[in-house]
This record gives C-alpha cells, structure tokens and sequence, in this order.
C-alpha cells in the first residue's frame, strides 16, 4: 500500500455534500447544506458577468483587487468602527475556507494548541491537524448552547497557541454575548494567545443584535485575525470569495499561506464583491430581517409538527429537536429517513461534534424561498 497523509486518508465525505447528495437521488428539498436558493442582487452578478467581457481576466495582485480591500476596510469602519489598513491589513481569499486553512499553515507550528468550540464547522478539525495542531475542546450543548467559564479556561494550557472562534456560531446559532467574548478574550491575552475569528455570519444576527466582532475588544487589536466571506453576507455561496483583516505581523505569514495555496481569486469576483459590500444600510438591514422573517415562519411551522425550535440568534440555521416525533432513532438515520421518506433534507447535529455528539437534533437552513418552506413544512406534516 502506498502510504498517504492520515489526515486526508479514509476521511468521510462533508455531511453537507453528502446529504446533498442524497436529497438529489430522492428529489427531497434540501434543506441541509447552507446556501440561499436565491442569488444575491442581480446588480451585482451583473457586474460581475461585465468585469469578465470589460476588465482584467488575468492575475489580479496577490493581496486582493485595491477596490476589495477597499471595501473591506471600509466596511469594517462603517459598522464596527475598527479602522483597517486596507493596503497591509486585508487579504482576499477564495472563500473563508481558503482564509482558515492559510492561517492554520501559517500561524501553527507542530505541538500549538487550538482551543475549538464544539459544534464545530467541518473544516475545522483537519485543517488544524494537518498543520500540527491539537485540538482542545469546549463544548456547547443544545438546546441552550451555554458556554462554561470553568470548562473554557480548562481548555487553555501553556501551549495554546490560538482559538478559532466561529461567532454567529454555525450550527448552534448562537451570538456570543459582550460578557462571553470578554472572558475569551481575557484568557487569549494572560496565553500570549491568537484568536482567528471566523465570522462569515456577522450580517445575518436577529431581533436588534449588533455583531461585536473580538478584535474590538481591549488587547485584542494585534492578536486577532477576522475572517468574512461574500457567500455569505451577499448570497453568493458560489463565488468562493473571502476576506481577512489583521495586523500586519499577522496577515504577512497568512498571505504567505496564501500565495502558494491559490495566490489569487476571479478578479471579476473581486470586482463586484467590492460593489457589493459597499451596498447601503438598507441591504444589509434587508438582509437580516428577511431571515429573521424566514426564521418566524419556519420554526412556527415546525413546532407546529412537533419539534422542539432551539432560539435562533444569528445564522440562517435552526436546530430542532426532534423527539417528540415518536421516534428514538439517532439523528443520523432519522435525516437519512427524512429525505427517503418524507422528501425534505437536514444535517445530523451530531455530525459537528469530533465524538458522542447529541442524537436527537437535526439542523435546518432557513434560507429558502417562501413556498419551499411551506413545502418542507407539508411534507413533513404529511409523513407525521
Ligand atoms: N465558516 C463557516 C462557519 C461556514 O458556515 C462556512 C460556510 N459558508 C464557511 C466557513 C465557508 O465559507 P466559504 O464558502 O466562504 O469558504
Ligand atoms: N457552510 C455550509 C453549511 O454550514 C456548507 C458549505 C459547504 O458545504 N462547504 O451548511
């Protein structure tokens, strides 16, 4: 046998590729991978689509196209008031994995620890093994996703290195308060510590929330790197585009990662991203109450069916509980029979979780057109 790197050797496929899989063989309404079934704003895939025929289709600069970084800087001013060097402080990335996985290669060395928080996003795990890390884990659990102050410093020793912070937290939708992200915060600084702040959601938080992302707290400034993505805050999944804002000592190693992973990303991408963040309050304020619009209708519905709806802050995900349906099975037989049976698709809760995750949960993406909503919703009634 030809002998390959363990990380990657015999790994499953993503829950998320393979439930999609499944809801194409059963026609089932896919509910579980998280993408909008609406593109975002036409304007913007517009210019995209003109960038290609009218602009550059070469390499654009290894940071990112000016007019990007640009608007990262400068959304970052506009809502958070952090002020940003677009030109040594922000990186283009293709997506908010692509950013993860340059900082895991370029801030870890073999032996650091990475405190984590469980549930987890899949890419997590691996990319900090593959780069020497080790994992040490805090777990949150459903439905109240509370964080343990006790069990947050017992996950920190001498050798942590850093915390990957996923804030609006997928799956659990969680937004961590003001009180949580100074305990964290507080703890990264007495460890010499870095936080890679992975907050793809920032724009999609609920009932009046404001997103306060850690590196505005005290001390937090220089040992902070923020990662957004477009896919996210302007429904463009596709596009693979990603953003990271850090201070120079920082980004300089993570655009090293970065230059030798994909060096650069579709400069027409770039371009009308750039567009897209610079959209007025309304878009953004548009964004957020039409999911949270989503998020009412969908988990009236199922608890209507008889789920019990976690509360959902921020994420466009909600997590229910599933067993008061009359039914002991594990969540992940149930989402199998979900899609087989009753034709709607979600993701096991358990299936962000390293180990022994919770089994009665499954998780829902809200971000769907009214009527298939109301579609899941019948058909999950009917299968009752
Ligand atoms: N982090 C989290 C928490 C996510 O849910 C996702 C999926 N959007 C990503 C990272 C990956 O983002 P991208 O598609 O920009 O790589
Ligand atoms: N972020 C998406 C989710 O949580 C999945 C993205 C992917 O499939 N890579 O469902």
């Amino acid at each position: 046998m030809i002998s390959t790197n363990p990380v990657y050797t015999g790994l499953e496929t993503t829950i998320f590729e393979t439930m999609s899989r499944l809801a194409r063989q059963y026609d089932a309404i896919n509910l579980g991978q998280g993408f909008p079934d609406m593109d975002g704003p036409e304007e913007i895939r517009r210019l995209a689509a003109e960038a290609l025929l009218t602009r550059s289709n070469q390499y654009p600069p290894m940071l990112g196209l000016p007019e990007l970084r640009q608007a990262v800087a400068e959304t970052a001013s506009r809502f958070y008031g952090l002020e940003v060097d677009w030109q040594s402080e922000v990186l283009v990335t293709s997506g908010a994995t692509e950013a993860l996985s340059d900082c895991m290669a370029a801030l870890l060395q073999p032996g650091d620890e990475v405190v984590v928080f469980e549930p987890l996003y899949d890419c997590y795990l691996p990319l900090i093994r593959r780069a020497g890390g080790i994992p040490r884990f805090v777990r949150l659990e459903p439905p109240h996703w509370q964080l343990d102050e006790a069990a947050l410093r017992a996950a920190f020793s001498p050798r942590t290195k850093a915390v990957l912070l996923n804030n609006p937290l997928n799956p659990a939708t969680k937004v961590f308060s003001e009180a949580e992200l100074s305990q964290l915060a507080r703890l990264i600084i007495e460890h010499d510590a870095i936080a890679i702040c992975d907050e793809v959601y920032e724009h999609i938080v609920f009932d009046g929330r404001r997103h306060l992302p850690l590196i505005m707290l005290p001390g937090m400034r220089e040992r902070t790197v923020r990662i957004g993505s477009a896919g996210k805050t302007l429904s463009l999944t596709g596009w693979k585009v990603g953003y990271v804002t850090a201070t120079p000592a920082l980004l300089d190693p993570i655009a090293k990662a970065h230059q030798f992973t994909t060096f650069t990303t579709p400069p027409n991408l770039q371009y009308a991203v750039a567009h897209g963040l610079s959209a007025g309050d309304s878009y953004y304020r548009g964004l957020a109450d039409e999911l949270q619009r989503k998020r009412d209708r969908f988990s009236a519905g199922l608890a209507g069916l008889g789920f019990r709806v976690s509360p959902v802050a921020g994420t466009y995900f909600i997590v229910a509980d599933f067993s008061g349906r009359d039914t002991d099975e594990a969540d992940v037989d149930y989402c199998r029979r979900m899609t087989v049976e009753a034709r709607v698709t979600a993701v096991p809760l358990s299936a962000f979780y390293e180990a022994e995750g919770p089994r009665r949960f499954v998780r829902f993406c809200f971000s769907k057109r009214d009527e298939v909503l109301d579609e899941a919703l019948s058909r999950l009634a009917a299968w009752r």
